[in-house]
């Protein structure tokens, strides 16, 4: 009844299910943002799900650069969100300002020095959560993770992860460059956070303080988890799945119901895990089987 100020949401109507796009499903588009890549809004725009079904949320940091970031992301945005604009709109958008400390250097070294890892990876997690607690809404079934770097997907990306109807689903995350050697355009692994556990990885972690915590991709701490990034095969069906224990956020989607149990990005070491690989094992602590899509590339963006 209007004006009695009470909204009823039967969750038990809510679906997530492999037929999404028929059922109408509605999908949340999840992205912390230190640094606006037009590359990035260019493909999201490419998403040929409908608009009215997706929201979009973003957090950005309070820095300097965070200045600079807001003011072209909500430029993109007021560019298709107009209403003067005769294009689809999306459904809702939300942009955040983070109150939590960031990331210090967004130059690549220093962000991937192993030494840092503990630190920017727990304030990513913090923000994550900011995000999701904030945008997640009772009509939401789907939230798909990606990352600001990642540049190029299928248009279909949301029908084509959506389909496989798993709790949480990687696709892999790879990146284009160009290799001087051979003179010639190739493409590399990128994300090395979709990963299956090793019995190397878990005897470091049984000998870990409590406080302590592995992460993935680094020689410091080998772990000889086989990684899913590896396992790419370009002759291969774009659908094999295969079953992980932790994941990375690039593009990562999850079923609303996840979240809504209570699955988040750990900032403290859980079971020696943090930010989305603590997120992988937190789903599977609920109850939910969490995949990656070896064969699905998408790229992230080369600096
Ligand atoms: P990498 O690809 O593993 O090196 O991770 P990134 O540095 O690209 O970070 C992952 C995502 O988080 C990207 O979308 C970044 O734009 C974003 N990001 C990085 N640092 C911060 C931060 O301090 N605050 C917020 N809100 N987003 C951040
Ligand atoms: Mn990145």
């Amino acid at each position: 009844v209007p004006g009695d100020h009470i909204s009823h949401y039967d969750l038990n109507k809510l679906t997530f299910s492999s037929n999404a796009l028929e059922k109408k499903e509605k999908v949340l588009i999840l992205t912390p943002m230190a640094q606006f890549h037009q590359e990035y809004w260019d493909n999201l725009l490419k998403l040929t799900y409908p608009r009215t079904l997706i929201e979009l949320g973003f957090i950005v940091p309070k820095t300097t650069d965070g200045d600079e970031t807001l003011k072209q992301l909500e430029q993109a945005v007021k560019d298709v969100q107009s209403p003067k604009k005769k294009v689809p709109k999306f459904s809702k958008v939300t942009i955040l300002r983070q109150d939590s400390e960031a990331v210090e250097s967004q130059e690549e070294k220093d962000r991937h020095a192993f030494s840092a890892q503990k630190k920017r990876r727990s304030q990513m997690a913090t923000a994550r959560n900011s995000l999701l607690f904030t945008t997640l809404g009772p009509f939401t079934s789907w939230v798909l993770w990606l990352d600001a770097d990642i540049v190029e997907t299928a248009p279909t990306l949301i029908q084509d992860m959506t389909k496989h109807d798993k709790a949480v689903l990687a696709a892999n995350c790879w990146q284009r460059y160009y290799d001087e050697e051979k003179k010639e355009d190739s493409r590399r692994p990128y994300d090395y956070n979709n990963w299956v556990e090793s019995d190397e990885g878990l005897r470091l972690a049984s000998q870990l303080d409590d406080d302590k915590i592995i992460v993935e991709g680094y020689s410091d701490m080998a772990t000889f988890r086989p990684l899913m990034a590896h396992f790419y095969d370009p002759n291969g069906d774009q659908s094999v799945e295969m079953k992980l224990d932790g994941v990375g956020g690039t593009c990562l989607m999850v079923k609303s119901e996840v979240h809504r149990d209570g699955a988040m990005f750990p900032n403290f070491p859980f079971y020696h895990l943090i930010e989305t690989e603590g997120f992988a094992k937190m789903a599977k602590r609920l109850g939910y089987e969490v995949y990656g899509l070896p064969n699905y590339l998408v790229y992230h963006l080369n600096e």
